[in-house]
This record gives structure tokens, sequence and C-alpha cells, in this order.
């Protein structure tokens, strides 16, 4: 099997690089073992919330001139890096993802715990608010539906009314949801929102959530619609009438399920191909070092060969590098990284401070490549979590950091021909 680029993981990273390099005429493929960090999202795409030495953001373009030389965004350069934020927001729309924000200041999207994060894009479910302190509205009606977890509603309430907004909590019982409650173990997010989905659901649910309004100003209900498309949300949003606001649950995620799926059939429509549920296991380099072949479990001997490769493999959490007690490697090019020598470097033994093994990864030139053994691969491309120089929990950056490097490795690409 051949292509012109082989993507390795279909998460934010890989599927943004592949739909770009697939509509500008490429014959592309992504392999993807499964699940992606998509799957946990908020539904926003953070862009940078806070510096390494913990100085809150609110200006990201302005603030990325103090990163260090090894974040992505200083690898690429500032300039180049406003220029692909620009872009994102017209890919998404042109993707059919309807998405809010801002690459020159950040909103701040609500938590599920009712905190709020700096927030570049949203997709469009939310209305983030534009500052910290802003309040939601005056009086707040939180609805949730009977028998579901993993929706605090009272975490929300504290928060709201911590900033002057009033709130009510009820909650809405709809008979088509019995089967689910009756084990709570299937009373999950894409459950509902598959209920929701059916015909005459959401216009019930609407009716019930009027009949409960006593002179709020704002209803605030889990993220649980629109498992296939964002129609509902909208739909939902006019029936009842006053101003909705929609907040994050616990995971998994309906709006990061919805974007990832809606990607994947973005690429497919422009012909890509999308091998789900398969892993790259070990590549082949001709004698020049460059990569010339891939092996897959599910394609056992049968070679997948391209001019280009992609390594968007996340991090540890989508085994896009590997830990053992001694080293930490990434296991399908075995690829430069960069981390801390010693174990006792890698992590923080107070959960809830700074994690230093989330900022290791890839070791990338300008021009996004990869090298082995200090020789630049130069058709070896890494982008998204799997590179290393910035750690996406602790600086808010890890949407950002997919989508530009992939937007620029795509061009990277495009350029050579
Ligand atoms: C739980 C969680 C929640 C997050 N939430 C947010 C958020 O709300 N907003 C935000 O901005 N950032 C968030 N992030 C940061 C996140 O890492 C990025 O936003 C971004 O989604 C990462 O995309 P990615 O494509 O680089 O990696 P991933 O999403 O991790 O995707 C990597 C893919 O590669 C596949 N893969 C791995 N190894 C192989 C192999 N050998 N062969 C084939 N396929 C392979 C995996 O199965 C996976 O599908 C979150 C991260 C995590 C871990």
């Amino acid at each position: 099997m051949r292509f012109d680029t082989i993507i390795i993981g279909g998460g934010l990273a890989g599927l943004v690089c592949g739909i770009k390099l697939q509509k500008a005429g490429q014959k592309c493929a992504i392999v993807s073992a499964g699940q992606s960090a998509m799957h946990f999202s908020s539904g926003t795409f953070d862009l940078l919330g806070r510096l390494p030495d913990g100085t809150e953001v609110e200006s990201p373009l302005e603030a990325m001139a103090s990163l260090p030389a090894e974040h992505p965004y200083s690898v690429l350069g500032v300039e180049k890096v406003a220029e692909y934020a620009a872009q994102a927001k017209e890919f998404f729309a042109e993707c059919g993802i309807k998405v809010n924000g801002d690459a020159s200041r950040n909103s701040w999207r609500v938590t599920p715990t009712g905190e709020r994060k700096a927030a570049w894009l949203t997709l469009g479910d939310f209305t983030p608010p534009a500052s910290r302190e802003e309040k939601i509205g005056n009086k707040a009606l939180i609805i949730n539906i009977l028998g579901y977890l993993d929706f605090n509603t009272k975490f929300l309430a504290d928060s709201f009314e911590k900033q002057g907004t009033e709130c009510r909590i009820a909650s809405i019982k709809l008979e088509e949801m019995e089967r689910l409650r009756k084990n709570p173990s299937e009373m999950r997010s894409t459950n509902i929102a598959r209920v929701m989905d059916r015909d005459g659901i959401w216009e019930k649910t609407a009716d019930q959530i009027k009949t409960l309004i006593k002179g709020e100003d704002i209803v605030v209900l889990p993220a649980v619609f629109g498992l296939k498309d964002a129609s509902v949300v909208e739909k939902l949003r006019e029936a009842i009438g006053i101003k909705t606001m929609f907040v994050a649950t616990m995971p998994p995620s309906v709006p990061g399920i919805r974007t990832q799926m809606t990607l994947k059939s973005e690429f497919e429509k422009a012909g890509g191909r999308f091998f789900l549920g398969d892993t790259v296991t070990e590549s082949t380099a001709d004698e020049k070092g460059q990569i010339r072949n891939i092996s897959t479990v599910n394609f056992n001997d049968i070679r997948m060969e391209a001019d280009n490769f992609v390594l968007a493999t996340g991090s540890f959490f989508s085994k896009g590098l590997i830990a053992t007690p001694d080293k930490i490697y990434e296991p399908v090019f075995g690829i430069d990284l960069t981390y801390n020598e010693g174990r006792e470097n890698w992590f923080n033994t107070n959960f809830w401070k700074k994690q230093n093994y989330i900022s290791f990864g890839a070791r990338v030139d300008a021009d996004l490549n990869a090298s082995i053994d200090g020789n630049k691969i130069s058709n070896l491309y890494a982008i998204g979590s799997v590179t290393g120089g910035t750690n996406a929990l602790y600086e808010g950056c890890g949407g950002g950091v997919a989508i530009i490097t992939a937007l620029a490795a795509a061009d990277r690409i495009l350029e050579k021909k």
C-alpha cells in the first residue's frame, strides 16, 4: 500500500494535518489505534493559559515571546504561530465545526467543577465568560437529568454564587431515560446524548425545562446534547427561549467525540483512508536514514509505504510515549526525545504540583522534523502532544500545540512538492 503521506495517530493533530494535506491533493492515510484525548476534551482548545513560571496569560500571542526556546511555539516562531492560529477558525468552519474565540485574548471556560480556565477556541455549544470574574447572569437555574452523576450541580452553584449569581438546582425526568437509569453505569454522557438525539426527545426536554423556569435569566445544562451533530444544541437553545449555557461534564465528552467524528468524516470525504483500531508497530529506514515504510498489527507483513510520515501518537496517555522504570522512549521510530534524566526528576509526589513528565516528548526542529541519534529525518514529522518542550496541562496549550503544529507540518510537506 502506497500513500503520499501516512499519519500515525488520528487524534486532533493527526486529523487536522490529514485534512489539510488531503484537501491539497495528497493521498493520505491515517492509522489510529483507538480513542484520543478528544474523547475527554473540555470542548475548548487552549492556546496558552499560563507561562512555565506560573504567570497567568490574558493575551496568548503577546505572551508567547516569553516562552522558552524549546517550546513548539518558539520553535515555529511566534509570527508563524499567529498565522496558523488565524487559519484555525477558518479550518474548523470549512469542516462544519463552529468555534468561537480569538488568539489575541483568552476567554474563560467553566470546568465541570465550576472553576474557570483560559480558553482559545470554544465549540459553538459553549458560551465562555469573557473574564474570570464575569457573572453568568443574575439568577441561574442549573438543571440536571435525574440519575446522571457526572454533572456536579452543587459545585457549579457554589462557584456561580461566589460571583454573585443566585442559583437554583432542579432536575428533569424523561421516561425515555428510564432504561439507562436502572443501571447507573449506563447513565453516561454519550448514552444520554444518543437518547437526546432521537426525534421528539429534545422537544420534550425543552418543554420540561420551560416549566421549571421561575424568573431566572439563564439556564445551565450539562453538555450531553448532539453526539452526531450540533444542531440539537441550537434547537434546544431556541426552544428554551432564555440564555442557555452548556457546561462540560466529566468524561466522556459529547462535544469532543462529535468533533472527532466530524473531523474523521471530513478527512474521509476528502478521500483520505482512516485505518481505525490498528497500531503501527515498527518502521524501516533506507541507507540515508529516510523512513520508507511502516508495519501495523492488522496488516502484519504488508508494509505501508509513503514519501512522508507524520507522528501524531500523543503523549503517555495515548501510548505515543512509553515510560519504563529507567527510560522514556517513543515506540514506533525510536526518535530522540527531550526528557530529564533520572526518574526522580520525572514527577512530583504532590499530585497537584506541576509534573515534569508531561513536558517530555519528541525533539523537533523548525521544520518539525524528528531526529534519530541526532540525525534529522527529513521525511518524518512529529506533531501534537507527542512533541516535547511544553507542559500542556500546566500551561494550558494542548489544543493549540496540536492544531498549530499539524497545520505547520502539512505546509512543510506541501512546500516540498
Ligand atoms: C484527558 C485529556 C484531556 C484533554 N483535554 C483538553 C482540552 O479540553 N483542551 C485542550 O486544549 N487540550 C486538552 N488536552 C491536551 C491534548 O493533549 C490536546 O488538546 C490534543 O487533543 C492532543 O492531540 P494529539 O492528536 O496530539 O494526541 P491524542 O489525542 O492523544 O491522539 C493520539 C492518537 O494516536 C493513537 N496512537 C498512539 N500510538 C499509536 C500507534 N503506535 N499506532 C497507531 N495509533 C497510535 C492513539 O490511539 C490516539 O488516537 C487533553 C489531554 C488529555 C490527556
